[in-house]
């Protein structure tokens, strides 16, 4: 058996297609490699798609929300409360404009920012929440909305993870004032480069947005700056490629899903042997990694590593007990949910082409484990 993380024919079925694509972007008369029709194209569906008034496509999620602490206008003085266990761009956009993060930290099980703890962190100089969905689980954005607008903050969404997940009956990415989707390899609607989106329904923050992410311009005049911007532009070849991967995106989820609900199932009966699961459902479900929190992670690591099954660790360290975010973190506070989730947490191959067999020798060599 070898059963990689990263699986390396994840785009496969499309080689041709890319290929084809490559030699069309590359030979068309205008030669617009960044932002031009199909750039424009897939924003559009994604906002057909989302339900969003705007999407602005940028160079990658890190760029996406970066824009949106930009677009918001936040700089030195203002706090904006982001969580301690997650990818650290959610405290690097906030802390490069000059802005502090504040870490809250995450409930022990589904892994994503406490509202309870992140409301006792609101001070008068908290100007915006930054919740990620994380993993398998989509932030309790309900209480996020209700905080942001019971103490008139603004609320970006961190939907990296989450392309596709629906929460009650809004989809992630469309939760705050501002959402962001990352088209990184391994996320849900991934891409071999690049990406990001951000949606608004706010008409101010899109035409912000639009010009940070390309030197301040407005994108009829060039050479005209009219603030301070970044380049955090679209790649066109990748516009295609994920113009054409789009009618495909459902289905690759529900496969996503389907593997997720079997695994969920299977592993049931493991909590009280040191192994938790997600929790089970489909509702604020995404499937980006499968992970796990096993007490004996790195003999389960090494277990399945000898049957030939890849595995990874996210976010070992808590992001405020990182040297970069040194200066954030407060000597009297401590996270010890994120702690737990970085020393316990293990993700499992969830890849949409997995055969229902290698799902089931997945599981079946997680339950040997225990056994
Ligand atoms: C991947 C990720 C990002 C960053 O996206 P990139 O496209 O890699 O820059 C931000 N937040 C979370 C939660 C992520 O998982």
């Amino acid at each position: 058996m070898n059963l990689p993380f990263f699986p390396p024919d994840l785009f496969e079925t499309d080689r041709d297609a890319m290929l084809a694509l490559v030699h069309e972007v590359g030979t068309t008369p205008d030669q617009r490699f960044i932002l031009g029709e199909r750039t424009a194209r897939l924003e559009a569906a994604l906002a057909e798609m989302t339900g969003a008034r705007h999407v602005i496509a940028c160079g990658s999620g890190t760029g996406g929300l970066e824009l949106s602490v930009r677009a918001l206008g936040l700089g030195p003085g203002d706090e904006v409360i982001v969580p301690a266990f997650c990818c650290q761009p959610v405290a690097s956009a906030v802390a490069n404009v000059g802005a502090v993060p504040v870490f809250a930290d995450i409930d022990p099980w589904t892994l994503v920012m406490d509202p309870v703890e992140t409301e006792k962190l609101i001070t008068p100089r908290t100007r915006a929440l930054l919740p990620a969905h994380v993993f398998s689980i989509m932030a309790d954005m309900p209480a996020f909305r209700d905080i942001a607008a019971r103490h008139s903050l603004a609320l970006v969404e961190d939907a990296a993870v989450a392309q596709g997940a629906v929460l009650g009956d809004h989809p992630a990415g469309r939760w705050g004032d501002l959402g962001v989707f990352s088209f990184f390899q391994v996320k849900a609607f991934g891409t071999p480069g690049e990406g990001g989106m951000v949606l608004t329904d706010d008409d101010e923050l899109a035409r912000a947005c639009r010009m940070i992410r390309n030197h301040g311009q407005d994108g009829v005049t060039r050479f005209l700056h009219h603030r301070l911007g970044v380049n955090s532009r679209f790649d066109e070849v990748l516009a295609a490629f994920q113009l054409h991967r789009l009618p495909g995106f459902a289905d690759r989820l529900e496969r996503r899903a389907r593997i997720a609900d079997y695994y969920t199932a299977r592993f049931a009966g493991l909590a009280d042997r040191g192994v938790q699961a997600p929790p089970p459902g489909r509702d604020g479900r995404c499937y980006y990694v499968y992970s796990l929190l096993v007490d004996r992670r790195d003999e389960m690591r090494a277990w399945l590593t000898e049957k030939g099954i890849g595995s990874h660790v996210y976010y070992p360290v808590p992001l405020p007990e990182q040297q970069a975010f040194a200066n954030f973190a407060t000597p009297d506070r401590t996270w010890p949910n994120a702690r737990r989730a970085g020393r316990t947490n293990l993700a499992i191959p969830i890849w949409p082409h997995l055969t229902d067999a290698d799902v089931e020798y997945i599981a079946d060599t997680v339950c040997a484990f225990v056994s």
